[in-house]
Parts: structure tokens; C-alpha cells; sequence
């Protein structure tokens, strides 16, 4: 039997209600989340890229049920979860944890580092007295940090030893899959490193599954087996990091592609690729192809009608018209190269 992917995701949406007026009456929906759907397996790191404002962060969250999702389902380990209340979710919390974008700002500054560390361990009955001490300057050690650190409070931490205190939080309660906020894109790059670095020695170390959004190619590039591409609440490519890379098929990922340096993977096909205006708003996100207000490659069809996501190469996702009809993005499609 094959094993049950660690998170499944179908169809997550997270609409948020927008109120106007002194008596408040529903004007509308932030379409944050519009319809996400895949897997994580053990193990395995998907990475979420995507500009700020196309709903990678909501994703995150709503997976998590710390925001309840509008609709569609989550599995964590082959057992359905969304629509369990605040107690029933209570074993699966200790299953999924998360880190946050800012180290300092998620570590509550009138606790010292070793009852921040602790305190899931406490939560959840885990540990008392000595169990208790001996685990949570296991997980320092673990993480880099000297046990001797625990009575510390977090100002007394640079930046990138406040994250490893947020990832040995994470770690205490052995989750089978942690969401990454932006868990690097705080810091300077040489730290960077070393905690991405931290991050896949405890992967596989623990098996654990990672989503990792991010909005820093390089970063992700560098963590994730697989990359799936959001634009305004959607996915919009999905595939393994050496295709998406190699040969992006959807023109968003092209342009974001183009936006950064030659990957150490390559790229064959790379090419400039310029992307007018900014972000439409997820209040009243254009129709059809959300994309087509920007696109260089948009037709009349685009303006209507919105592309599936599908496959188009073996494992290689993508939602886009220009894949109908045997046209092969970007081959076929007149651009200048750079
Ligand atoms: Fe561009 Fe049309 Fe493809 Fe959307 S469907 S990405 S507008 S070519």
C-alpha cells in the first residue's frame, strides 16, 4: 500500500467578507485563497512562491486551521481535518507547526528562550520537571543554541538565533510538517544560509515535510523538492525545482524567473521577460486569466476564460491557454532573448 501523502489539499479556498457602512452590510469578498489544490509528501519540501499580495501566507495559515477555511479540504496524514473545532484539532496541532517571517516579533519578549522553546511541551502535557529541562536543552543543542541560553530572553539573541529558538518551538513537539512564513527573508544572507542549512539537516534527520513560502526564488530554489507558483489566490504552475527552473511553461513564472540571476541549475530558455503594473487587487480580481491585465502572450480567450491547471509535461503542472492546441510555451512563442 502506498503511503498516505503527510498533507493533501483539495480545492482550499479562503474568502475574507469585507463589511461597509455604519450598519454593516456585506460589499464584497478578498478572494485571498481561490481554490488550492496538492500534496506533501514525507519528507518533502514544496515551495510557495509568488509577489507579496497573491495569498502564499493565507495559504499557509487557513492549511494550518488557524484561519478557518471558506472551502475545500485538508488531509494530514490520510485523515481529514477541516472541519474539526478547536479541541478535536488538538493531536493534529502537535502534527503541524509553523515558523514565522520575523524571529523577533513571533517570540514573546517576557519569556526567556527556554519557556518559549518549552511551552508547546507544557501545552500539551508532553514533559514536567527534569523530562522537561532535559528535552528543552536537547532541542537547543539541537538547533545550535548552547543550553546554557534558556534563561536568556529573546532581545538578548541576534536575529538568526531567535529563528533557531522559533524552530526548536517548532521541533518540540516532533511535527511531521512545518510551514515556513517567509522564515529567512528577515535576515542577512550569509544567516540565511546557515538556517536553511539547519532547516534540511533537521529534514532529514526527521523526515519532516516542509511548505516553504517564499517570495525569494534563490532561497527556494535551494530548499525545495518541488515548486508550486501562486498569483493572485491561485496556483498557476506546480512542478519538480529542475523543470520549473529549466523550463518554466507558465508566463508568470517566466517573468518572476527573469527577474533574478542565472539559477547554478540553468536555465535554457532564459530570457527577459518584463511584467507591467502591479498585483491587481484579490478584492475584484480581473476574470478570465487573472494574469491576462499583465501578460505579454494574453489573447481574447484569456479575457474570458479561466485556463485549468493541468498537465502538460509528465508532473509538470500549469494553468495557461497557451498549452492548448500542442503550442509549447515559451518554444513556440515569439519574445526577444536577451
Ligand atoms: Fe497569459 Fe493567457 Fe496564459 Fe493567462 S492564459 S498566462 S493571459 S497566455
Amino acid at each position: 500500500m502506498t503511503e498516505a501523502p503527510v498533507l493533501r489539499v483539495e480545492g482550499l479556498k479562503k474568502h475574507f467578507p469585507i463589511f461597509k457602512g455604519i450598519i454593516p452590510r456585506l460589499a464584497g469578498f478578498v478572494y485571498a485563497v481561490d481554490g488550492l489544490s496538492f500534496e506533501i509528501g514525507r519528507g518533502e519540501t514544496l515551495g510557495l512562491v509568488g509577489e507579496s499580495g497573491c495569498g502564499k501566507s493565507t495559504a499557509g495559515r487557513t492549511l494550518l486551521k488557524l484561519l478557518e477555511p471558506t472551502a475545500g479540504s485538508i488531509h494530514l496524514n490520510g485523515e481529514e481535518i477541516t472541519g474539526l473545532d478547536r479541541n478535536a484539532m488538538l493531536p493534529y496541532r502537535q502534527k503541524m507547526q509553523m515558523i514565522y517571517q520575523d524571529p523577533y516579533a513571533s517570540l514573546n519578549p517576557r519569556m526567556t528562550a527556554g519557556d518559549i522553546v518549552g511551552e508547546p511541551l507544557i501545552i500539551h502535557n508532553v514533559a514536567t520537571g527534569q523530562d522537561y529541562r532535559d528535552r528543552v536543552a536537547s532541542l537547543f543543542h539541537r538547533v545550535g543554541l548552547r543550553p546554557d541560553q534558556m534563561d536568556l530572553y529573546p532581545h538578548e539573541f541576534s536575529g538568526g538565533q531567535r529563528q533557531r529558538i522559533g524552530i526548536a518551538r517548532a521541533l518540540a513537539l516532533s511535527p511531521a510538517l512545518i510551514v515556513g512564513d517567509e522564515p529567512v527573508s528577515a535576515l542577512d544572507v550569509s544567516i540565511q544560509a546557515q538556517i536553511i542549512n539547519l532547516m534540511m539537516d533537521l529534514q532529514e534527520e526527521f523526515q519532516l515535510s516542509y511548505l516553504f513560502v517564499a517570495h525569494d526564488l534563490a532561497v527556494v530554489e535551494h530548499i525545495s523538492h518541488r515548486v508550486a507558483v501562486m498569483y493572485l489566490g491561485r496556483i498557476v504552475e506546480m512542478t519538480d525545482k529542475k523543470s520549473l527552473f529549466e523550463m518554466p511553461l507558465h508566463p508568470y513564472t517566466e517573468a518572476l524567473l527573469s527577474a533574478v540571476p542565472i539559477p547554478k541549475s540553468g536555465a535554457r530558455h532564459r530570457r527577459r521577460v518584463i511584467v507591467k503594473g502591479d498585483v491587481p487587487s484579490p478584492i475584484n480580481p480581473p476574470p478570465g486569466c487573472h494574469f491576462h491585465t499583465r501578460c505579454m502572450y494574453a489573447t481574447a480567450r484569456c479575457r474570458v476564460e479561466s485556463p485549468v491547471l493541468r498537465e502538460v509535461l509528465p508532473g509538470h503542472l500549469a494553468a495557461c491557454h497557451l498549452h492548448d492546441g500542442g503550442v509549447r510555451f515559451p518554444l513556440e512563442v515569439g519574445a526577444e532573448r536577451s
